[in-house]
């Protein structure tokens, strides 16, 4: 039997579930913004104007790879094209920065402005040296550095041989110590209608969908500040901002397949993490791998009792349902499934928790992994941050039971930019 309170939040689920429009038509009336259309979408668009279609490959390499913002800055195209497609009313529309916070550990959390012109922004985290989190999951580069090989792309090899001659023998460690490696989260909605009890993000509701190109403009936004150069600099891709990515799965996914196919990043560098929306869980495991990021379940609670306390979307799909869902997922070669753990002071850090997560998790028979993180406090959350001795003592319980367990440094606490703490808060 339901409380009132859930069933509330069931059905507004219920509701987005049967009427979002997946391509995120509801997000504006813009139909000429050219950032969010893929290679073949912009040949598409030059063919209607009487063009070739290489020029939509052209168009794709200026936003993608070149991160032009103006569309009189294409110069690949010729002038008079780009004056007819703007007096038609086409132009670049790409997600823009419109603020930016300053951690004193580095992290940037920024306020991203949506080109939708109603003034909404959403939250992107940029984390210098990242949090942890893909530890132990089978990150591409995790596996090269476990083997003691450095990992190099075609591009980087090219790099090495120009520093080789530059610098001599010494120059493979010069050139490793040049390279960014960051972590960067990224929101796929407005707000967020699951309403897990410990989040700030939860307090703004539901406000809209994000389109593919809302979404995949927030990383080559922030690509621009930190002057990314993809292929050499090491950025993991967190989709765990603001807002349940499988609620909104067609444009998360239509984000991931511009960000594979145009800007040239690999689904080994991106995870993407839910609350449990089994629907949604039951269409990533059809996804190609060369189009699939590694998975992470937002588990946070030992059984089903105490997740429906803190995450109301367990009473619809429990956690045998998720573990059912995750299964039929092919990893690859050493990869893992994440469970992420909020840790919350007596209510998920017991000891008894720990032992009841060990067994669930060895129960599941997945490849998995432990992230722990402890709870960031947020106003207005009536929740207590877990004392470090009871993080300790729950990573060893599920350490010795022989689970992968790694303890998320929290981020940018100092501006509210770690994990759960994302609602737009303008405070510094
Ligand atoms: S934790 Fe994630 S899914 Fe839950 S309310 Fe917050 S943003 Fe939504």
């Amino acid at each position: 039997m339901l409380t009132p309170a859930v069933s509330e939040d069931l059905s507004q689920l219920v509701h987005l579930e049967a009427s979002d429009p997946a391509d995120g038509s509801q997000a504006s009336s813009d139909n000429r913004r050219l950032f969010g259309l893929d290679a073949e979408a912009l040949a598409a668009r030059m063919v209607a104007a009487g063009e070739p279609a290489w020029r939509g490959r052209q168009l794709a390499e200026a936003l993608y790879r070149q991160r032009i913002t103006e569309l009189d800055a294409i110069t690949t195209l010729p002038k008079i094209l780009r004056q007819r497609l703007a007096a038609e009313g086409w132009h670049v529309g790409r997600s823009a920065i419109a603020q930016v916070f300053q951690s004193v550990d580095g992290t940037e959390r920024y306020l991203v402005q949506c080109p939708d012109g109603y003034g909404l922004t959403v939250e992107t985290v940029w984390m210098p040296e990242g949090d942890d989190g893909e530890s132990g999951d089978g990150s591409n580069a995790e596996i090269l550095q476990s083997q003691g090989t450095p990992s190099l792309t075609p591009q980087d090899a090219n790099l090495l041989t120009r520093d080789s001659r530059a610098a001599g023998a010494n120059s493979l460690h010069l050139f490793e110590t040049s390279r960014q490696k960051a972590t960067l989260c990224i929101s796929s909605q407005v707000g967020c209608a699951v309403n897990c009890r410990f989040c700030l993000t939860a307090k703004l509701g539901f406000q809209r969908n994000l389109t593919a190109g809302e979404i995949a403009g927030q990383v080559i936004a922030v690509f621009d500040r930190h002057a990314v150069e993809v292929g050499r600099d090491r950025v993991n891709l967190v989709f765990m901002g603001m807002g349940e990515p499988f609620l909104n799965y067609d444009n998360f996914m239509g984000a991931v397949r511009l960000l594979i196919r145009e800007v040239g990043l690999s689904p080994q560098r991106m995870t993407v993490s839910t609350s449990g929306i089994v629907p949604g869980i039951k269409r990533f495991a059809a996804e190609p791998p060369e189009f699939r990021p590694k998975l992470a379940i937002s588990l946070n609670a030992p059984n089903d009792a105490i997740r429906s306390e803190i995450m109301p979307i367990n009473r619809k799909w429990p956690i045998e349902s998720i573990v059912a869902a995750v299964r039929p997922i092919k990893l690859r070669p050493r990869e893992r499934i994440t469970f992420e753990y909020v840790l919350l002071d007596s209510v998920t850090d017991r000891p008894k928790d720990a032992q009841e997560v060990a067994r669930l998790v060895r129960r599941t028979g997945l490849p998995a992994k432990v992230n722990l993180i402890a709870w960031n406090p947020g106003p207005g959350i009536h929740y207590s941050t877990p004392l470090p001795e009871a993080v300790e003592a729950f990573r060893k319980v599920l350490i010795d039971a022989g689970i992968p367990t790694y303890l998320r440094k929290p981020r940018g606490r100092d501006i509210y930019a770690a994990c759960g703490q994302l609602k737009r808060t303008v405070e510094g």
